[in-house]
């Protein structure tokens, strides 16, 4: 099965560069072409997807997320009781809505959906039993050196990373996944009641942390992959991450690399991330210029195509 995407702009995220009046064709899952319309020959038995009006990009790849997990705050009693049957129809549903959002690929962050949880919990009860933040940052520290020495090629959420930690990501090429969007959820789980007040409070604390750790990470030119721990938050809000991105001072263009060029080589999967000859034919169509307006690819409802493998699975004017 031949197709053959007519599009207004293909953004290349390599480059950075627009190209109008654009074409794409997919051949059996695999895209052929992907360039200006005038320098390609469309194959006769083609199928033709109308793009016209939309921005063609490659699908978004998010590299921490916890599919079976709700994002509904926390019910420890549902999450005893779940049989693992039910939890795969969770995970199907939590798919489904991930791609509808222009997620055409994860990495599923196994084991505990509540890794930023942890992370904010074991440091905040460590600094209130001993009264001093600082113990709690240097903990956080060491346990992040001693992941790096020992090979991990990623520090999810680093929330007290310093100059040092910083120095050594620089130096071994890792990639820092801030997962800014979570604490956000934790806050906002436990004001609508859905999480114990105490989560909030901690979130609440961390979040600034947070957010000038990873703003320094940033400005000292850290590789940033997109990841979200969504299963923290409800599953389809993926998006939302790039706003929080733009404000902490990454360029949109750094933004989208991050969860395409930079998300492909840190999630170690090739053919994705980009939609040059003989890669997947995975594509998202938003409704004007992502760099321009992130706000473009922060919503599922501003996703208005997404081709998985070349297959149209979500197409809304
Ligand atoms: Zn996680």
């Amino acid at each position: 099965m031949i197709r053959a995407v007519h599009a207004d702009g293909l953004l290349d995220p390599a480059t950075g560069e627009t190209t109008r009046e654009a074409l794409v064709v997919i051949d059996d899952g695999r895209v052929t072409h992907a360039g200006r319309r005038a320098n390609a020959q469309v194959p006769r038995d083609a199928e033709t997807i109308d793009a016209s009006g939309l921005t063609i990009l490659p699908g978004l790849i998010d590299c921490h997320v916890h599919l079976t997990a709700l994002g509904e705050g926390l019910d420890f009693a549902r999450e005893l009781t779940t049989p693992p049957t039910l939890e795969l129809m969770r995970a199907v549903r939590a798919a489904r809505r991930t791609l509808d959002a222009g997620f055409t690929a994860v990495r599923d962050a196994a084991g505990s959906p509540a890794g930023v949880l942890d992370e904010i919990r074991a440091a905040v009860e460590e600094a209130s039993v001993h009264g001093l933040k600082v113990m709690a940052h240097a903990q956080a520290n060491a346990g992040i050196k001693n992941a790096l020495k020992g090979g991990v090629a990623t520090i999810e959420h680093g929330i007290w990373l310093d100059g040092d930690a910083i120095e050594m990501m620089l130096d071994g090429g890792h990639a820092l996944i801030p997962t800014l969007v979570a604490p956000q959820w934790v806050i906002r789980h436990a004001d609508a009641g859905k999480m114990p007040a105490y989560a909030a409070d901690k979130a609440r604390d961390v979040i600034k942390d947070h957010t000038a750790s990873i703003h320094m990470a940033v400005e000292a030119g850290v590789k940033i992959a997109f990841g979200t721990d969504t299963g923290v938050g409800p599953h389809g809000s993926n998006g939302e991450e790039f706003l929080l991105m733009q404000q902490l001072g990454m360029k949109p263009i750094d933004c989208i690399r991050s969860a395409t060029t930079v998300a492909a080589q840190t999630i170690g999967m090739k053919g994705v991330g980009t939609l040059a000859p003989g890669s997947w034919g995975d594509l998202i169509g938003v409704p004007g210029d992502p760099l321009a307006d992130l706000t473009l690819l922060s919503k599922p409802d501003n996703v208005h195509l997404v081709m998985k493998g070349g297959d149209v699975v979500k197409s809304q004017s």
